[in-house]
């Protein structure tokens, strides 16, 4: 593939996140507690997760590795952090869920694996031919590698730990659905979320480039509609719900 058919694709694929982000403002995307059978066929919940993000490992390790640019340190630190994020995703956080035989539509898939797809190819292209020679060993001392570093790691902890205090809520064969409490989640309903949009604008900005950039604004795109989705819903099910705290946003939204 040529630099200029890669770049406008990019553009693209980034103009598609402005146009959904809207789209998801006013739909409720039909997984987890918004789940319905109205979207047509639907799978188990966990399988649903499985099935639609295993192809990120596969895929972004395919293109890194048989891809020609030199892999430096830098590099294949950006690698491992993606790879880290995503075998949580795949091979941990949906067997820790304790759904009680939750259902997702098959069209959900389908869009993850479309998304998934994607995001792999850009920046599974980028880390593996593209970015040859932009990553020497010295990168590791520039203060956009550093501060994204830290953003990433915060990002990635706030993310898990809030995913844990969620799962944590069913403990001992508990059923439905809590009042969360503690931590991040006093300001806002997802942190969750949250850490992962800090993550992958962390990532964005160790490695400064455009594909991670565009997976920050896919992200963005797909998580604050879905925060503020779940605030709403929060809100209309629990009457005691807490009046001050935001969707995603502390303080903001
Ligand atoms: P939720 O926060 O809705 O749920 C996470 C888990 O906790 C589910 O098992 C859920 O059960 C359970 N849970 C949530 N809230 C409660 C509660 N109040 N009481 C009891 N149990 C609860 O997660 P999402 O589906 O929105 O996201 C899950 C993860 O996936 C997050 O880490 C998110 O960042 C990531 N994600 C990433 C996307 C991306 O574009 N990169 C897109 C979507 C998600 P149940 O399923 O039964 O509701």
């Amino acid at each position: 593939m040529t630099t200029e058919l890669y770049y406008n694709l990019l553009y693209g694929w980034m103009g598609l996140a402005v146009i959904i982000f809207p789209v998801l403002l006013k739909i409720t995307v039909p997984y987890g507690r918004h789940t319905t059978k109205t979207w047509g066929p639907v799978l188990p919940n966990k399988w649903g997760w499985f099935i639609m993000e295993i192809p990120v490992l596969l895929l972004f390790s395919w293109f890194f590795f048989t891809g020609s640019a030199e892999k430096t340190i830098p590099v294949f630190i950006f690698y491992i952090a993606f790879m880290i994020h995503y075998f949580n995703r795949v091979f941990i956080f949906p067997f820790r869920m304790k759904d009680n035989g939750k259902q997702m539509p098959w069209l959900i898939v389908i869009f993850g694996l479309f998304f998934n797809f994607a995001n792999s190819f850009f920046n599974g292209y980028w880390f593996g031919t593209l970015c040859d020679g932009l990553y020497p060993d010295s990168w590791l001392k520039d203060p956009r590698f550093i501060s994204g570093a830290v953003l990433f790691l915060a990002g990635m902890y706030i993310n898990i730990t809030s995913d844990n205090t969620l799962l944590n809520l069913r403990k001992g064969g508990k059923k439905g659905y809590f009042i969360p409490q503690g931590k991040l989640f006093n300001y806002v309903s997802s942190p969750n979320l949250l850490g992962e949009i800090i993550e992958w604008i962390g990532w964005a900005l160790m490695s400064w480039a455009l594909a991670p950039f565009s997976f920050a604004l896919w992200t963005m795109a797909n998580l604050i509609p879905r925060a503020i989705d779940h605030h709403r819903w929060y809100r209309k099910t629990f009457s005691d719900y807490p009046e001050n705290r935001k969707a995603v946003i502390p303080f903001i939204i």
